[in-house]
């Protein structure tokens, strides 16, 4: 456990992993805005979170990992202009906002399942931490940061800097001359005292759909202020690791880092600051507002003409884990097929893993080889080393089948366990066969309960609702048939 170092973008060097309340660790991640489908890019990011979830919960960490989900107030551009996505998605689509919300958490939540992702601990959404919203601004508005312009209210970053011995751009490394000559001037700069200012309220304007009451004005709260409430309500006002896409170290990281501190005080909130980097398509960042994107299931049908064939979500999560989550990493179709094969190579390991036979004596030492392991994970989570390292786990495997190399019983043993827990528990990589029995026990739990529930109908006498549910499973093709002993079914 003490051997783990992390990248800090704070430090800007990796340090050593020293949770705030051992072994409690609380880790914050900035969820999707759910607007649209997820794409590759966004999907990278949220592996990334997941392999770091896996290992530090394989070290023994009790971790609480809470990914939000941003389904209000993100506007268009950074500079608080522009209209919230969602909103104007709702509008084009003719739907409520909430519609938009729901279909896009659910397309969410299914894509990251393909990929195996462990669901976080909470994942709190913004429309149902407005109330907060507004009291974090209120807090920051009485200690003299923040100011009300015109139903608006906007964080003061020249007070804050004051203070704060001109903190705002620590994290990014940015001075705020530099971020002001970023800023495009746009209709209601106007409003803020300087254009670095950034907006914890934004009154709406009359066609603005998703609206809320506050004290100043009916509007929504500024996107970075639901991270900040968020982060500090359910891990606290300090708390271990915060992450999240390169792109938002500026300027939705060094706002919260602000807002924070003007509301808790001076103290760091976040001890670590790890941000994972982008996935790039043709060169260019994969970005769901340029429209350079390729979706999960573009890549899981096969349809879409950068592409030669077909990749399971597995061969796709093996390709962006053999990239360390801080390069950035290059989507080509020679990349997947040669992803596909690696992955398959490993796979095929673990099967023969299971059917190898020990011998008297070990003819190496299998301790070094596992630590290897750890060393690549506890160096900032360096996956594409540790894959590297798995592959001498597997030429060690094939030796031990042709004969060429021995392990006595305790070492194979180790060297069994050890390994399907870094293929599977740590990469989080699945064979067809799990993928196949997860699918089984889900189908076998949901029918269970069905018949259940008609034999609860028919016990009733209700047997409308009984043949309903046999109906309904009929024209699914699964057969129900009675039997002395109750219902079984099969599927056609
Ligand atoms: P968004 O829904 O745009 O707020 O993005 C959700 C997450 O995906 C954020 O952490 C972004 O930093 C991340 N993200 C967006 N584009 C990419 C990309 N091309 N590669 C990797 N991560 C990305
Ligand atoms: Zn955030």
């Amino acid at each position: 456990m003490q051997n783990l170092k992390v990248y800090n973008t704070l430090s800007r060097k990796k340090e050593i992993f020293e949770p705030l309340n051992a072994p409690f660790v609380g880790m914050y991640v900035c969820g999707p805005t759910v607007y649209s489908e997820v794409h590759l890019g966004n999907s990278r990011t949220f592996i990334s979170f997941d392999i770091i979830f896996r290992y530090l919960s394989h070290l023994g960490y009790k971790v609480r990992y809470v990914r939000n989900i941003t389904d209000a107030g993100h506007l268009e551009n950074d500079a608080d202009e522009g209209e919230d996505k969602i909103s104007k998605k709702a509008r084009l689509t003719q739907l409520e906002p909430m519609e938009i919300v729901q279909k896009y958490t659910l397309d969410f939540h299914h894509v990251l399942r393909l990929f195996n992702n462990k669901p976080p601990s909470i994942e709190p959404t913004a429309t149902g931490h407005i109330l907060e919203q507004i009291t974090m601004a209120k807090d920051i508005l009485n200690k003299g940061l923040a100011y009300e312009s015109n139903g608006s209210i906007y964080f003061d970053v020249d007070a804050f800097n004051k203070e704060f011995n001109n903190e705002y751009g620590r994290l990014s490394g940015r001075n705020v001359e530099d971020m002001i000559s970023n800023t495009r001037e746009l209709d209601g700069q106007s409003e803020k005292r300087n254009p670095a200012d950034f907006a914890l309220w934004k009154k709406a304007s009359p066609e603005h759909i998703m609206r809320w009451d506050s004290p100043w004005s009916i509007g929504f709260p500024g996107w970075h202020l639901e991270c900040s409430v968020m982060s500090s309500k359910y891990l606290g006002k300090q708390f271990d690791i915060h992450g999240g896409g390169m792109d938002l170290k500026f300027p939705h990281h060094e706002c919260e880092i602000a807002q924070n501190k003007a509301s808790h005080g001076k103290k760091e909130p976040v001890k670590y600051w790890l941000h994972a980097n982008m996935l790039t398509l043709n060169g260019q960042r994969m970005s769901k507002s340029t429209g350079n994107t390729l979706l999960p299931h573009e890549l899981f049908s096969g349809e879409n003409d950068k592409l030669s064939q077909a990749f399971s979500p597995m061969v796709v999560r093996f390709f962006i884990l053999q990239a360390h989550y801080r390069s950035t990493l290059d989507l080509s179709n020679d990349a997947l097929l040669a992803a596909e094969k690696g992955f398959q190579k490993m796979i095929t390991a673990t099967h023969t893993l299971s059917t190898l036979k020990a011998a008297q004596e070990s003819s190496l030492n299998i301790d070094e080889l596992i630590a290897k392991w750890y060393a690549a994970m506890n160096d900032d989570f360096n996956t594409p080393v540790l894959i590297a390292q798995l592959f001498d786990g597997v030429k060690l495997i094939n030796n031990i089948k042709d004969g060429k190399s021995t392990l006595n019983k305790v070492d194979l043993e180790k060297l069994q366990k050890e390994f399907s827990s870094f293929v599977f528990d740590v990469l989080g990589l699945k064979t067809e066969a799990q993928t196949q029995n997860q699918g089984d026990e889900i189908l076998n739990g949901v029918m269970k309960t069905l018949l259940e529930l008609r034999k609860q109908a028919k016990d009733n006498k209700d047997w409308t609702t009984a043949d309903l549910i046999r109906n309904q499973l009929a024209e699914l093709k699964i057969k129900v048939t009675d039997t002395k002993d109750g219902a079984i079914w099969e599927a056609e």
